[in-house]
Parts: structure tokens; C-alpha cells; sequence
């Protein structure tokens, strides 16, 4: 039927959750990417498409599984922290003191579109609640 054959049509396109991202390669430089913070955990660059005069992209630069935020477990606690607190630093650094939008998109409805779970930081300009 023609039911059966999108479905199967959206399972043989769909990437794995688990297969490796483009993310992989923006942190081995093979991509180029516009770094404003990097150590040996975390590595924050510009989004190719900002939301924002200000919008970057904080991902752990071992996935470890984490590929989303509804995949996470205790072990990631301390790189779940460091993103966030990471975010707060680059924040300041990109003069953001009137405030900012932190968002983690996850899953389908979350608008999730890389498995490699990252922190968007947007801001320098007000932003809107509730958001699309
Ligand atoms: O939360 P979501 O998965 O939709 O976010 C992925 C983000 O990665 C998008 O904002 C997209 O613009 C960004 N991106 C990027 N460089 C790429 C591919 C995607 O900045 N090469």
C-alpha cells in the first residue's frame, strides 16, 4: 500500500541516531567552523545559520553517546554541567550582559536535526516566549 511504502521510504532515509554527525567533522577541522571557545571537552562555533546576531553552538567533543539530551545518563552529569556553564563564559565573552536564549532542541517535536547533542547560546537581540 502506499502507507507501507512511505514508511518504509522514511526508514531507509532516516539516519541512525547513533551514526556519526557532521559535528564529527567541524571538531576535527576537516569542516571548518568558526571556533570562539574550545578546551579539551567542549568546543563552541558560530551556527552556519544564526537565529541571532549572536548564535553559537556548544557540543562535547566526545559524543559518548549522548547523541540527544533524552539519551542521557549519570555519566554525563559533569559534561551536561560543563556545556551549560561553558554556554554562561561565552556568553559573557560575546558580550551578551543584557541576557540570552539557551535552547536544547531534542527528538522530532523538539525540531532535533544532529545527533551529537549541542546547546545553542543565542542572543543580541530580545527575544519571544513562547517560542515557535
Ligand atoms: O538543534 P538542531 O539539531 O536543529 O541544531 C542543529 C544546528 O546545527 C542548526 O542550528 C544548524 O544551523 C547547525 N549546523 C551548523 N553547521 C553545520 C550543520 C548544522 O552550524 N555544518
Amino acid at each position: 500500500s502506499p502507507v507501507m511504502a512511505s514508511e518504509k521510504e522514511a526508514a531507509l532515509t532516516a539516519t541512525p541516531s547513533d551514526a556519526p554527525t557532521i559535528f564529527d567533522k567541524i571538531i576535527s577541522k576537516e569542516i571548518p567552523s568558526t571556533v570562539v571557545y574550545e578546551d579539551d571537552k567542549v568546543l563552541a562555533f558560530r551556527d552556519i545559520t544564526p537565529q541571532g546576531p549572536v548564535h553559537i553552538l556548544l557540543i562535547p567533543k566526545v559524543r559518548d553517546g549522548l547523541t540527544g539530551l533524552s539519551k542521557a545518563e549519570e555519566r554525563h552529569i559533569d559534561i551536561l554541567g560543563r556545556l551549560l556553564y561553558t554556554a554562561k563564559l561565552v556568553a559573557k565573552q560575546e558580550g551578551l550582559d543584557e541576557g540570552f536564549r539557551i535552547v536544547i532542541n531534542d527528538g522530532p517535536q523538539g525540531c532535533q536535526s544532529v545527533h551529537h547533542i549541542h546547546v545553542h547560546l543565542i542572543g543580541g537581540r530580545q527575544m519571544n516566549w513562547p517560542p515557535g
